[in-house]
């Protein structure tokens, strides 16, 4: 293998230190950071990102509050409690697991969130502030994807990104993110012609699909940048990512794992933004 690892499990623990050392300063100024995490239903991939974010939020000194809501938890309700949390001065930031049940409107709820306290960066308000260039929550994949560009010392500037993928959580987003960093950015998706030509010509390759290695070794530049957002499980339980890693990691120049990639990077962000907020909140 010839690429260097960007290593998200090292990376995320250093931040999460410096976060403890910034949470432990806020509570010198009398402020405890805290982060509200809504979950309804029992989807059972939610209920462990949503136990795994509260321990995060532990470790680090956040105060965590947890509300738990059956199933048949109504819009109406669900609304009220956002309400409530938008207008607690304890919560910084106020996180609504998804997916929602069938019967709520999850864009009517994300549009809910007040977007000084919307720390996932899903209200419309946060989404419009960064296609337009405004400083904003980051949603936080992307941002994690960002922070490890940045911990390379990675240039953007006139670089050639291919993102693919274009959800609203992770492809539509970072791709703008690297925009705003100037560099020149295409967002290749199911109906993308050619998929290889595209990602042969990238210095940065962001896959973010959900198939397992569909990007091929040999599509990747030599010396090009790989980020594999991709979490794919086996029948035999193990992770694989959306890029073929052996064989791009001997062409690539950096290229994160999967797992200990961008995973642990996005909980941290998580709290990094929860943290962002409650400085906010003094200043
Ligand atoms: P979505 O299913 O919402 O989006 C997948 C995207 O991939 C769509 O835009 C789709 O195109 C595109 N796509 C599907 N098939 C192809 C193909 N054959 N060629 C090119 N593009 C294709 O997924 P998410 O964005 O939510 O997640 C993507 C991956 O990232 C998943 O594996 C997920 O588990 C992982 N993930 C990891 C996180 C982490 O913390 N590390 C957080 C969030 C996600 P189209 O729009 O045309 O349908």
């Amino acid at each position: 293998m010839a690429a260097t690892l960007i290593d998200g499990k090292a990376l995320a623990a250093s931040m999460r230190e410096q976060l403890a050392a910034s949470v432990a300063e806020l509570k010198r100024e009398s402020v405890v950071p805290g982060l509200a995490v809504v979950l309804v239903g029992d989807d059972p991939a939610s209920r462990v990102y949503v136990s795994m974010k509260e321990k995060a939020c532990a470790k680090v000194g956040i105060f965590s509050d947890e509300h738990r809501l059956p199933a048949e938890t109504t819009q109406e309700e669900l609304l009220a409690l956002v309400d409530k949390l938008n207008a607690d001065p304890r919560i910084d930031g106020i996180l609504v697991q998804l997916p929602l049940p069938a019967h709520i409107d999850e864009d009517a709820v994300l549009t809910a969130i007040a977007p000084e306290k919307d720390v996932d960066g899903f209200h419309p308000v946060s989404v419009g502030r960064l296609v337009t260039g405004n400083p904003t929550f980051k949603s936080c994949t992307p941002y994690g994807v960002m922070k490890m560009l940045e911990s390379i010392q990675y240039d953007l500037n006139g670089k050639e990104v291919v993102v693919i993928g274009r959800s609203n959580i992770v492809g539509k987003p970072v791709a703008l993110m690297c925009l705003a960093e100037n560099a020149t950015v295409t967002i290749c998706h199911s109906r993308t012609c050619d998929l290889a030509a595209h990602v042969r010509r990238a210095d940065v390759v962001i896959a973010a699909v959900g198939r397992t290695e569909m990007i091929r070794g040999e599509w990747i530049k030599d010396g090009a940048v790989v980020i594999d957002v991709g979490i794919n499980r086996q029948e035999d339980g193990r992770l694989l990512g959306d890029v073929e890693f052996e064989a791009a990691a001997a062409r690539a120049s950096y290229i994160t794992p999967v797992p200990g990639g961008v995973g642990p990077m996005t909980i941290t962000m998580l709290l990094e933004n929860t943290v962002q907020s409650a400085r906010q909140r003094v200043r």
